[in-house]
């Protein structure tokens, strides 16, 4: 799909290496033994296409200019309402995946893209599947309004869970495929492509409009 012009197709990848990843010995999609370090310089998307599942903590880095990630709301924590207990006692689950590193199903923050200035959120998958909770719902909330008053664009890393297969969805309700097909989404585009996309768009949406130029 030639959505992505010579111009910004010129915007750099995002700087320094991606954090690694754990990683199979053969890519699930071709088969082939996996060059960990080539994948890293490709996003982490094969040759074949295949793209592996990352957290936060990667795509991050992938979307903002390096060094420009400023995260917000890091230390807001879940609180267990309901004394849930099954299979553990939430607040166990909770403190185990924040002990592994992860910060919650959410992360926030202002950066760059490109040189422009932008709200960042991105879901970590890894983090109870990607659930929202009210640590994440509070951050996407904060983030969002201080991107609509501020007058910056707020670009969402989405990686959830999302609606429970088990009540008889359609087959490939939540692949990219289906939801381009249906009107869900206007565009997929390869993760690869991605950065470049997103400062093309940024910039149009960021353009003076002529009308407004114009002087009567
Ligand atoms: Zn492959």
């Amino acid at each position: 799909m030639a959505v992505i012009d010579r111009q910004s197709a010129g915007v750099p990848i995002a700087g320094g290496k991606l954090p690694e990843i754990l990683l199979p010995t053969n890519c699930p999609g071709c088969g082939v033994g996996l060059d960990r370090e080539g994948l890293r310089a490709q996003n982490y998307v094969c040759d074949c296409g295949h793209h592996f599942r990352l957290g936060a903590d990667v795509w991050i880095p992938i979307i903002a200019d390096e060094g420009s990630f400023q995260e917000r709301w890091s230390g807001i924590r879940s609180h267990d309402l309901l004394t849930w207990t099954v299979p553990k006692r939430y607040e166990e689950v909770v403190d185990e995946l924040l002990s592994e590193g992860l910060n919650e199903s959410v992360r926030t923050g202002t950066c760059t893209l490109n040189g422009k200035p932008i709200w960042l959120a991105a879901f970590d998958f890894g983090f109870v599947g990607g659930t929202l909770s009210i640590v994440a719902g509070e951050r996407l909330a904060r983030g969002m309004e201080q991107a609509a008053s501020s007058g910056l664009p707020y670009v969402l890393v989405c990686a959830s869970g999302g609606a429970r297969m088990q009540e008889g969805l359609p087959p490939g309700f939540q692949s990219a495929d289906f939801q381009l097909s249906h009107g869900q989404v206007d565009l997929v585009s390869p993760r690869t492509e991605l950065r470049p996309l997103l400062a093309h768009l940024l910039e149009l949406y960021s353009a003076p409009k002529r009308d407004q130029d114009r002087t009567c």
